[in-house]
């Protein structure tokens, strides 16, 4: 298919990114299945970004991850002026641009969808839960040529109707890690638990850790807590810190820290993050949100470790109870320590397999293309 695509992956990190990043991991893993399929792409990011494309735009030298922590005006100063390179660029293109696939949240898909023709149509991926942050979209106009999709079947059933109004369907998550996963030989297995994730209340590390003394099993929490990728960074700054995250880690996550049973390694990257979660007894998900898309849910069962978490979100849809992993009712800590027992049952080798069947980019990559072309059909029918 010969098309030209203008993937917005927003300010905020770099694509890859070099650690936590659910959005540009996402991403990462879709461009070049895209242009593997003969799509051009242009790619919103910023100027550290690696990920080879046609074309890349950006304001920002580097990725505005430790601007969220600042007051809301200025967050929302970043976001326009990286929209706002966006738009110019479609302008400029005058029409040579067939689709934008658009990952930045808030008011950008409205603004972009405004532009008037020849600009192209909007596919707006929607990457969290958004029966949690209703407000998000509340000045969603699909007027403009506009189109939504979810991470998951779950996430749209529970997004306010005018989103759904909008939407042209899912398409789960996927890793490149899945390639081939089940030929890829296993990490040996250490036994500790891993909650990997920003740290969040969403997240339930406070659970987690919970679960981890009472059980006696090893737990090891990855993840940054708001802007701060490790402990030593986190005890500079730590003081006056208004962020509800830091806030979370302080009174209720850091108390159940002894660095023995219960440990938090910081931001981990790379093979660290690959081997550390493939040697797992289990990752858990004890969510306190109904988790839109879970990449840590299939990059886990990629690197053949079974979750354990409740059954909310989209968890029921990327994971067998019984199989690749055991599902409790939420907010059952009885539950879900049991099933930590249990998990030790289930076969590694069959995440894998599941993973490399239903996780792979490619596999993503064949889906975005059918949405792009329902979104260029729909078009003008509004
Ligand atoms: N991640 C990472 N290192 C960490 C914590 C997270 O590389 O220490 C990555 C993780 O592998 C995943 C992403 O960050 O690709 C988090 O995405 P997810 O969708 O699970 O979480 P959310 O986007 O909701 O924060």
């Amino acid at each position: 298919m010969t098309m030209t695509v203008l993937v917005n992956a927003g300010p905020w990190l770099a694509v890859p990114p070099a650690g936590y990043g659910g959005i540009e991991n996402v991403v990462a893993a879709l461009v070049p299945e895209l242009r593997r399929r003969g799509i051009r792409v242009l790619l919103a990011t910023v100027g550290s970004s690696t990920l080879p494309v046609e074309q890349r735009i950006s304001v920002f030298p580097d990725g505005q991850f430790a601007e969220l922590q600042r007051p809301y005006n200025q967050v929302m100063g970043v976001a326009a002026a990286h929209l706002h390179r966006v738009v110019r660029e479609v302008r400029r293109a005058g029409g040579a641009i067939d689709l934008v696939h658009d990952h930045q949240e808030a008011f950008g898909p409205t603004v972009l969808s405004a532009l008037g023709p020849p600009a192209p149509p909007v596919l707006h991926t929607l990457h969290w839960d958004l029966s949690k942050h209703p407000a998000l979209y509340s000045n969603i106009d699909g007027g403009g040529g506009l189109w939504v999709n979810g991470v998951s079947f779950a996430q749209l059933s529970t997004a306010p109707r005018a989103l759904r109004a909008l939407s042209v369907g899912h398409v789960h998550l996927a890793t490149p890690l899945a390639v081939q996963a089940h030929r890829r030989p296993q990490h040996a297995k250490r036994g500790h638990l891993i909650v990997l994730g920003r740290i969040t209340r969403y997240k339930g590390q406070h659970v987690a850790a919970r679960l981890a003394h009472r059980t006696g099993r090893d737990l090891v929490l990855a993840g940054p807590v708001g802007p701060f990728h490790s402990p030593g960074r986190l005890a500079a700054a730590e003081r006056g810190e208004a962020n509800p995250d830091v806030r979370y880690w302080r009174e209720e996550v850091a108390p159940l820290v002894d660095g023995g049973r219960v440990r938090w390694v910081g931001t981990v990257c790379g093979e660290d993050r690959d081997e550390l979660v493939g040697s797992a007894r289990a990752s858990l998900f004890p969510i306190d949100w109904e988790e839109p898309g879970g990449t840590a849910v299939v990059e886990s069962l990629a690197l053949g470790t079974p979750v354990v978490g409740f059954r909310r979100g989209c968890l029921p849809e990327l994971v067998e109870d019984g199989r690749t992993g055991l599902l409790v009712d939420p907010g059952d800590e009885d539950a879900l320590a049991d099933a930590t027992g249990r998990v030790a049952a289930l076969d590694p080798g069959v995440c894998r397999q599941e993973a490399a069947r239903r996780f792979t980019p490619a596999r993503m990559a064949e889906r975005y293309i059918r949405l792009y072309e329902r979104v260029l059909a729909r078009r003008g029918r509004r």
